[in-house]
């Protein structure tokens, strides 16, 4: 699938618009149409439902060590400064970048590639920010301007066979920007710290700072003793949480995927130390399972570990949930949700202050005067247990996922051409999302065939008893292959037809969105019945 098409389908149907589009648009921002904020609410209920309002405390789900409770809260977004400089986000959160002296354009040093290329004996690295699908083309362009060749020339470029990542170069005077004409344009990296800063108050001074979130997660170790102390919870626990996320990433891209503004779904979850191994194994197969439960197709999805150099330097383990989307080369995959041991990382460093995570073991990190650097709250974030009596900080496994990628990954699943029958029997092309019942959009839509002859007012008395269930839409515009091509569009998993029939028996049809199989069902039943299938 082209991604084009999606982006396309997305803007016509009303799923995703460019934030302040009339304005030319803001890079890195989203807007959800009408389609797409039900999509996007249902992802987040899935969530919800399944992780916190469904979960039995009473006992063990399989492949859980012990029963556990989980809970939710909704913190704010701007925080105490010192949360992210104890959490490390402050010093350390940050991307290396590189800027381009030629063009004044800044890119992310890992995310440009390139090629060697020889021609008229001289050897250059020709780097692109192009997208993946592009890069080919844009390198070989760029090449052969920069050796002034003709298209019929350019088999006089002898071109290394591998991409390779600009960090792989060692000899930048040698580098061709991806947006320069002269060589040696790029500058060193640098750090470029990702959160966005503003202020409190009337005065913008460095006394008035304050963060926009860079995570949810910090919400709720800040909140730990609230939630011991307010509701009849023990550890294990997980406390859960969903909401916007800021990061100024320095190249947003690939559609939804790398946006500047985001929404997490995160879990703090906290364990014994000694039983930590086993709920991390637990969350990283709960949490694939949630996805292929939703559709994704499993030969798309992987599960990776991370190695141990590519691990925090507290973290026992580190997992990603990845998919293959499909604005990557064949055989790349993109994050979709990280599962982290953390350790007691974050607990002691909003206890004791920022710990050194280079430290072994972790220790508080001193600043110049041999103080903590950054000073923590001081307050005991430690657990006992009532039954043991035993005393001990918490280990915590956190499972943390984006909406927007999970969105992008279920309508990239989705996306299908295939081909339906129209009215006449004659199979026509179509465009259909194949998203899960749970998460369309819309559960149903109500057509009555014709507009006359009772069938409109019997199908808007069915429309408005459905409607006090769930989301649904009435149409009885233009021929019904064309209502149905509607809504197959939008994903609407099924429409229900009144016909001349209906006002004999009482019946009316369904139709099923991916079979096409048709079937009666009594008007007095569909509320029942579209529950059975969509919930
Ligand atoms: P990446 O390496 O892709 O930047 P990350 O490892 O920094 O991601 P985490 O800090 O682990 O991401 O954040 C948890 C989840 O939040 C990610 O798995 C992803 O689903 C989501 N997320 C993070 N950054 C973004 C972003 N810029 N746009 C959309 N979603 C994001």
């Amino acid at each position: 699938m082209k991604m084009d098409k999606l982006v396309s389908l997305c803007k016509r149907r009303g799923i995703i618009f460019q934030s302040s589009e009339i304005y030319g648009g803001l890079n890195g921002f989203w807007d959800y149409g009408p389609m797409g904020v039900e999509l996007k609410r249902n992802i987040k209920e899935a969530w919800w439902l399944d992780m916190v309002t469904r979960h039995n405390e009473l006992k063990a789900p399989e492949g859980a060590p012990e029963a556990y409770a989980m809970t939710g809260i909704d913190s704010s977004i701007i925080m105490h400064p010192q949360v992210w400089k104890c959490s490390g986000h402050y010093d350390l959160f940050s991307d290396l970048m590189i800027d381009c002296r030629e063009s004044k354009r800044r890119y992310r040093y890992d995310q440009v590639r390139g090629r060697w290329v020889e021609a008229k004996s001289q050897r250059i690295f020709v780097a692109t920010a192009a997208e993946p699908d592009e890069q080919e083309e844009d390198t070989r362009r760029r090449a052969l301007k920069f050796f002034n060749l003709r298209e019929k020339h350019a088999d006089q470029l002898k071109w290394d066979d591998q991409s390779l990542s600009l960090v792989e170069v060692q000899d930048s005077s040698r580098v061709l920007g991806p947006d320069a004409k002269t060589l040696g344009t790029l500058t060193e990296p640098r750090a470029f710290n990702l959160i966005f800063q503003t202020h409190i108050g009337a005065l913008a001074d460095e006394q008035s700072a304050a963060f926009l979130r860079p995570e949810t997660a910090q919400g709720i170790f800040v909140n730990f003793k609230n939630v011991l102390s307010s509701s009849r919870v023990r550890v294990p626990l997980g406390i859960a949480q969903i909401g916007k996320s800021f990061r100024n990433e320095i190249t947003p891209r690939n559609f939804t995927f790398r946006s500047r503004e985001f929404e997490q779904m995160e879990i703090e979850f906290f364990c014994h130390p000694s039983s930590s191994h086993s709920w991390y194994q637990y969350w990283r197969d709960r949490r694939m399972k949630w996805y292929t439960d939703l559709g994704l197709a499993s030969e798309r999805l992987r599960l990776r570990e991370h190695t141990p150099e590519e691990l925090s330097h507290y973290s026992v383990g580190t997992a990603d949930i990845e998919y293959a989307f499909p604005f990557l080369a064949p055989g790349e995959f993109g994050e979709l949700e990280g599962i982290a041991h953390r350790g007691d990382f974050d607990l002691r460093s909003h206890m004791e202050g920022k710990l050194d995570p280079r430290s072994r073991p972790l220790q508080v990190e001193l600043g110049p005067d041999g103080k903590p650097k950054w000073r923590g709250s001081g307050k005991d974030l430690t657990y006992r247990d009532e039954i043991s009596g035993e005393r001990y900080t918490p280990h915590v496994i956190e499972p943390s996922a984006g909406v927007d990628r999970a969105l992008l990954a279920f309508l990239c699943e989705a996306y299908t051409e295939d081909q339906a029958p129209d009215e006449g029997g004659k199979l026509e092309p179509r465009v259909v999302l194949k998203l899960h019942p749970r998460i369309a959009p819309l559960k149903a839509a109500i057509f009555p065939l014709v507009k006359h002859g009772g069938m409109s007012g019997v199908a808007r008395e069915i429309y408005a008893v459905l409607k006090k269930h769930f989301s649904v839409s009435y149409d009885e515009k233009d021929s019904i292959g064309r209502r149905y091509r509607r809504q197959d569009e939008v994903g609407t998993p099924y429409c229900i037809t009144v016909d001349g029939q209906t006002l004999e028996d009482n019946t009316v049809t369904i139709r099923d969105r991916d079979s096409l199989r048709q079937w009666r069902v009594k008007v007095d039943d569909c509320v029942e019945e579209v529950r059975r299938l969509a919930e």
